[in-house]
């Protein structure tokens, strides 16, 4: 089996019933509240994935493209700023799993 590296893994993410290109975010962070008043920014530091980047002026931006649903950052969030909800829910959304 070919090795393949962290980054090449989570390119290879994709969704229930969904292609990658069409996909709807199961995460809405308001980074209005990442970038006004939470004093640590620690979803940047824990996010296995780097959904949650910050840009060379300290802003924090997030994606959710290569979320693998670890569930960390609903926890580590402190400031209410992360929203997680399924699209569509009936019909599935999350993260396709190979191996279940
Ligand atoms: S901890 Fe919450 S508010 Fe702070 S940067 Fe992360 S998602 Fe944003
Ligand atoms: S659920 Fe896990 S992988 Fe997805 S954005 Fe949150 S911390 Fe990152």
């Amino acid at each position: 089996m070919e090795k393949l590296s962290i980054a090449e893994r989570l390119g290879k993410v994709s969704y229930l019933n969904q292609t990658k290109t069409e996909a709807k975010p199961h995460i809405i962070v308001d980074t209005d509240i990442c970038n006004s008043t939470c004093p640590h920014h620690c979803t940047t530091y824990v996010c296995p994935a780097n959904c949650y980047t910050k840009d060379e002026n300290g802003k924090v931006h997030f994606q959710f493209e290569d979320c693998i649903e670890c569930g960390t950052c609903m926890f580590a969030c402190d400031q209410g700023a992360v929203d997680w909800n399924y699209p569509d829910p009936e019909i599935g959304r999350g993260v396709k799993w190979n191996f279940g």
